[in-house]
């Protein structure tokens, strides 16, 4: 499980991006962060990554203080709202990086490649590279290379930003598959309240840094904790 505990975040010192956020993903929950730009969202992912300080509180991963452990103690792997890929190499290689630090043999490595760019079809383009590829195609990439590393915990930001309707739509059912077939944890970033609602077990609504309310979508739905996350999910008045 991942527990933040009384979470703060301030960039300069002074204004805290984030506040008091008290939450715990439970194993195997999709979990999702949902609110407007600028509200928080990938600060506190890159915060559970190790990718950023934490400047008030605790985070737990499983029954671990893990404020200061470096990122790659930490289980998890994270698919970037950049892509963050590597220019140089291939699809392929790209997809399998992480699977060479684990000392996987090269057949095996293919093989896994193979598999995972089936289910996110990209099959046709694993010898190109990235700047071979469409965005979406750079995207699905990214998500690829976060699947086969098979972390317990996998953090993503927006993943689906560059997708046109069809395709999101369908990957969104192909994320939670995946998600579900591997008993991952999930905590997944959207400014979309469509996808938030219809993909997570649970969801964060967070705004200006705080949180607004958590909760299963269809209780959010019913009962939105105050005005704004009745407008911002869209719910009957
Ligand atoms: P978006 O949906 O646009 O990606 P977000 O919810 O992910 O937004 P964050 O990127 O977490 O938002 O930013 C939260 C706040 O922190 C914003 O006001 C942003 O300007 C500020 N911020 C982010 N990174 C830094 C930084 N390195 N230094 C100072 N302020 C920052
Ligand atoms: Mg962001």
């Amino acid at each position: 499980k991942v527990e933040l505990i009384d979470v703060s975040k301030s960039y300069d010192k002074q204004v805290d991006v984030i506040s008091n956020i008290n939450v715990t993903i439970e194993p195997g929950e999709f979990f999702v962060l949902v609110g407007p730009s600028g509200c928080g969202k990938s600060t506190m992912l890159r915060m559970i990554a190790g990718l950023e300080e934490i400047t008030g509180g605790t985070l737990k991963i499983g029954d671990q203080v893990a404020n200061h452990l470096t990122p790659n103690k930490r289980d998890l792997s994270m698919v970037f709202q950049n892509y963050a890929l590597y220019p140089h190499l291939t699809v392929q290689q790209n997809i399998t990086f992480g699977l060479d630090v684990k000392r996987m043999k090269k057949d095996e490595q293919r093989q896994k490649a193979q598999e995972v760019a089936e289910m996110l079809g990209l099959q046709a383009y694993l010898d190109r590279k990235p700047r071979e590829l469409s965005g979406g195609q750079r995207q699905r990439v990214a998500l690829a290379r976060s699947i086969v590393s098979e972390t317990p915990i996998c953090l993503m930001d927006e993943p689906l930003s560059n997708l046109d309707a069809k395709l999101r739509a369908h990957m969104r059912s192909e994320i939670r598959r995946i998600q579900r077939k591997l008993g991952i944890t999930m905590i997944y970033v959207t400014h979309d309240q469509v996808e938030a609602m219809t993909m997570g077990d649970r969801i964060m609504i967070l705004h200006e840094g705080k949180i607004q309310q958590i909760g299963k979508p269809i209780d959010i739905y019913n009962y939105p904790a105050n005005p704004f996350v009745a407008t911002f999910i869209g719910a009957p008045p």
